[in-house]
């Protein structure tokens, strides 16, 4: 089944009908000098020329996060010191499984949060990134309990999880977690029947518990703003005037029971065609639906590898090896099939530390969202790679 085909399941008035529905996802800021570096400070001046054209336009919901570098501290520079708090809705996460040693840790990131953002309260506060390994380490803190304190005490106007795993885990937690009030979820145009994310049944199964969705990644990190030359094809022979992102962002926003849909803007060029894209919304026809469904199996013949490039693995590698930029150069060696141009991204992004210095100790599959068999991707990284230039100038693809 594809998005358009779903009926509403949810009831009139459901939690977030009225949101705007493009999100600002505060995951992927432009950087000064448009450093690459994973840590490098927020460009603010430029945030907050986002911040104001987004709010201008319309639109209100803004998703930050303590695992996302100085994100939070940079939307209370450009948005909470500047708006009235009750001109937007603000949604933060808590990453328990990032630094934390124990519950009061893990609890605290609560606190820091609202210090950090200066926001009061927040409109949206998630569990961050429940799933897999993951989910274990929430329940042993205490977190679900701790998440209803939140509600209770106003700090978190409403409560929820965002959710990397596949349907019937989603279908588990929800039954345990009547509480959650509505789910995050990655969903785009080629995740929607991908054999792990899943995106299309876990969409149906947080519909099934009554529970609305945000959903994250509609143009997956990026990738499907830039997609391979013959999915690109695909859209443009269909309609050469609209921009490939718009096609990505039309696929999830033809959806039903959706809060909002974030857009992980990186400047404004971007954030100024999402505005043109949800401000002339065109729900999707039979015929651009076919379309979607033609670049859906173009895509899916291409075995790229799933990274969205959110960096919570490398957080946890012990050689500081950058996995979404080695990855980002194997998918571009195989959507594009220029080993130099690939060969250059790879000593770029990776910042010269090889594939082939990965131990195996397995830290950063445990993070993982989209469970990326990643100790073995690197070994095909490194051989494709880590090889003598003068030997293996261009391999065979
Ligand atoms: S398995 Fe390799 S890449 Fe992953 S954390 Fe360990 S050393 Fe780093
Ligand atoms: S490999 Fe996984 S955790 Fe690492 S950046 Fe990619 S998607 Fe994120």
């Amino acid at each position: 089944m594809n998005g358009n085909q779903l009926k509403t399941m949810l009831p009139d008035g459901y939690l977030g009908q009225d949101i705007p529905k493009l999100g600002f996802g505060l995951m992927r800021l432009p950087k000064i000098d448009d450093a690459t570096e994973r840590d490098a400070p927020t460009d603010a001046a430029r945030v907050q020329q986002m911040v104001d054209e987004f709010l201008d336009a319309g639109f209100t919901y803004f998703d930050t996060a303590r695992a996302y570098g100085d994100s939070e501290a940079t939307i209370k520079k450009t948005l909470v010191d500047k708006y009235p708090r009750s001109s937007y809705q603000l949604a933060t996460k808590n990453a328990a499984w990032i630094g934390a040693k124990t519950a009061e840790e893990a609890k605290a990131f609560l606190q820091t949060s609202l210090d950090t953002t200066g926001a009061e309260y927040f409109d949206f506060y998630m569990l961050h990134n429940i799933g897999a390994a993951r989910t274990k380490i929430f329940d042993d803190f205490g977190m679900w309990d701790f998440l209803n304190d939140a509600k209770r005490q106003g700090i978190a106007k409403h409560i929820g999880i965002s959710f990397h795993d596949q349907a019937p885990v989603l279908d588990r937690v929800l039954t345990e977690h009547p509480e959650v009030e509505f789910v995050q979820l990655q969903v785009n145009y080629v995740d929607w029947n991908a054999a792990y994310v899943q995106s299309g049944a876990c969409f149906e199964t947080a519909h099934k518990h009554g529970k609305p969705v945000i959903i994250m990644e509609p143009v997956k990190g990026g990738l499907l703003a830039n997609p391979p030359k013959d999915v690109a094809k695909v859209f443009e022979d269909a309609d050469p005037d609209a921009s490939l992102a718009s096609w990505a962002l039309r696929f999830v926003a033809d959806l039903p029971g959706v809060v909002t849909i974030l857009s992980g803007m990186s400047n404004i060029e971007q954030m100024r065609d999402n505005i043109k894209t949800f401000k002339g919304l065109k729900p999707l026809s039979e015929s651009d639906s076919a379309v979607i469904e033609r670049a859906q199996e173009v895509f899916n013949s291409k075995d790229l590898i799933g990274c969205t490039g959110c960096h919570y693995c490398d957080k946890e590698c012990p050689k500081n090896l950058v996995i979404p930029g080695i990855f980002n150069a194997v998918n571009q060696y195989r959507m594009f099939g220029n080993f130099k141009s690939a060969k250059g991204n790879y000593d770029f992004e990776g910042r010269g530390i090889k594939a082939a210095e990965c131990i195996g100790c397995g830290q950063c599959e445990r993070s993982c969202p989209q469970g990326l068999p990643i100790i073995s991707l690197l070994k095909d990284a490194s051989a494709l790679f880590d090889v003598d230039d003068e030997k293996k100038e261009e391999p065979e693809k």
